[in-house]
């Protein structure tokens, strides 16, 4: 069980006071102009060492994506620019770290900047997030205020500006190259890559878009030491993370704890246990909504890690875990998903605007068990034709989760035709 002294979030329930004061009393803006003096490759290098993978969904190194910004500019100025557009279905883990942590999030903000010769930041954060985004403001100001940011940033020699930048509450827009088009002021749509962002990103400037924890883990790392980060979790997926339970828990809850726990330990641990106790236990989609669900069976053994759950063919994501016990209709829970991104989808590149409209309906038949056991293949069919054939993740988020439904659960989607068509069982509709 993580020690509390070795936890970074030492604010994310509001218990303590979330002012600049309170932050520096919990060990926050200390000695950030000595870490920052250490200079760019240092900073780089120790976060390389750390093994910090991004902690938005995509678990890419986050020191290797900063190595990809140029040392010197051509004129061009660079960017760094937060996602805080956490829009994921069961997601909530930065919200936390933005209402409560706030100065975690600020401080990392400017030494990754730094360390990618930004003199500039924006935080782009979700249009439903009114009350983070007012708590987030009153942190910058009073970060303002107190002269770390601005000219010479917290005493380093550095200029930093940060901007919090609010907006409409388009899922799509936490798409990082949707995101950055959002804050040029046009239409939230991914762009094609190549170029990436590092190479012509925001005003086709060189640009690094990261995930709130992932910056907010910074300062922490850096004080501490990447040895200290790697002491936690397996090889490759080293460190703390936050995990965010949802669903048939007995006490949802946000926690941080080492990476590569056993998921039953940190259920039972932090959640009281799954609703009804462990056997109770039908399913989990352990990353946020667009990764495959595991069934009980492998619950029983998972480890919360990118390379086991990969493994698994499913995914860390963003570790926002949804439990679902065994009153759960699962085909109806996984067609929510289905009407959820067809929803979201900008419609941009046709597998997915036509795709994810075609997955959908097919889904609301199986829930109903209108459909013929032939569909089954078809729709399995469908989402390899969606996945991997779009300009942005969305496809394949729409994708993976009908997969996961069908590798594991296709038992009960044919048991729910043959009933309907018997007429022993009534299905449940989709509303
Ligand atoms: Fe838009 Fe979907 Fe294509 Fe992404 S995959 S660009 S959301 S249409």
């Amino acid at each position: 069980m993580l020690a509390d002294q070795d936890r970074i979030f030492t604010n994310i329930y509001g218990m303590h006071e979330r002012t600049l004061k309170g932050a520096q009393q919990r060990g926050h803006w200390d000695g950030t102009a000595n870490i920052i003096k250490k200079g760019r490759e240092w900073i780089i290098d120790e976060m390389k060492k750390s093994g910090l993978r991004g902690r938005g969904g995509a678990g890419f190194p986050t020191g290797l994506k900063w190595s990809f910004m140029p040392k010197e500019s051509d004129g061009r100025p660079s960017y760094l620019v937060i996602n805080a557009d956490e829009s994921e279905p069961g997601t909530c883990k930065d919200r936390e770290i933005m209402r409560h942590d706030p100065h975690t999030l600020i401080e990392g903000a400017l030494i990754a900047s730094f360390a990618m010769n930004a003199n500039t930041c924006y935080i782009y954060i979700r249009g439903e997030f009114i009350r983070e985004r007012e708590a987030l403001q009153a942190a910058i100001d009073e970060a303002y205020d107190a002269g770390l940011l601005g000219k010479n940033a917290a005493k380093s020699g550095w200029d930093f500006d940060l901007f919090l930048s609010h907006g409409a509450g388009a899922y799509i827009c936490g798409e990082e190259t949707a995101l950055l088009e959002s804050l040029e002021g046009k239409k939230g749509m991914p762009r094609m890559k190549p170029p990436f962002p590092a190479g012509a990103g925001l005003y086709g400037c060189p640009t690094t878009v990261n995930n709130v924890e992932s910056i907010a883990v910074v300062p922490t790392i850096l004080r501490r030491g990447a040895e200290w980060f790697t002491g936690f979790g397996r090889p490759n997926n080293a460190g703390t993370k936050l995990f965010a339970f949802s669903g048939h828990v007995n006490n949802p809850c946000v926690v941080e704890d080492a990476m590569s726990t056993p998921l039953r330990e940190l259920i039972d641990r932090h959640c009281g246990g799954v609703r009804g106790g462990w056997d109770n236990l039908k399913a989990v989609i352990p990353g946020g909504a667009s990764v495959p669900l595991l069934p009980k069976d492998m619950c029983d053994e998972a480890i919360m890690d990118f390379d086991w759950l990969r493994e698994q063919r499913s995914g860390l994501g963003t570790a926002a875990v949804i439990v679902m016990d065994q009153n759960t209709d699962v085909i109806k829970a996984i067609w929510r998903l289905a009407a959820f991104y067809k929803h979201e989808s900008c419609g941009q590149c046709t597998p997915c605007r036509e795709g994810t409209g075609w997955m959908m309906r097919v889904m609301d038949r199986l829930v109903k068990g209108e459909a013929e056991v032939e569909e089954i293949d078809m729709l399995l069919d469908v989402t390899k034709q969606v996945e991997g054939h779009t300009i942005c993740a969305l496809g394949d988020a729409a994708a993976w989760p009908i997969q996961g439904l069908i590798r594991h659960f296709r038992d009960e989607i044919e048991d729910r035709i043959k009933h309907k068509r018997t007429g022993r069982v009534s299905a449940v509709a989709a509303e």
